[in-house]
Formats: C-alpha cells, sequence, structure tokens
C-alpha cells in the first residue's frame, strides 16, 4: 500500500499506515493526521458522548481541507 501524497511528490519509499477515512486513499506515517473522535450514543431522545473517544485517520489533503477557513 502506497501513500497517495508520497506518490504526487514522487516519493515511493514509504508505506502506507493507514487508509483515509474521508478519500478513502492510502496514507503514510508522515501524511495521515489521527484524531480522536466523539462517539455519540442515542438515549430516549437525546444523546450522550462514550467516554472512550473513537479513532480516525485522514490524510494530509483531506485534513487541510477539513480545517482551512
Ligand atoms: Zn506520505
Ligand atoms: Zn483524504
Amino acid at each position: 500500500m502506497r501513500c497517495y501524497d508520497c506518490l504526487q511528490e514522487a516519493r515511493s519509499d514509504t508505506t502506507g499506515i493507514g487508509v483515509c477515512s474521508r478519500c478513502g486513499l492510502a496514507t503514510c506515517e508522515n501524511h495521515a493526521r489521527v484524531r480522536q473522535v466523539q462517539v455519540t450514543h442515542q438515549i430516549g431522545m437525546g444523546a450522550s458522548y462514550g467516554r472512550i473517544p473513537a479513532r480516525r485517520v485522514v490524510c494530509h489533503t483531506c485534513d487541510m481541507a477539513e480545517t482551512a477557513h
């Protein structure tokens, strides 16, 4: 599995460590951004947050797109 961002930069010596949850492309340790996300549980009409955060991997490009204002 090759990191897509590394391929764009013509680097092929890196190994993908995960798959971006937004674009679905493989990403490497350098380009991946691992985020903690709260999981909501539906309780009746309301929602509560779980005590343990879940994990989500996004690539560098999607991370920039999500955080850019
Ligand atoms: Zn990379
Ligand atoms: Zn992505």
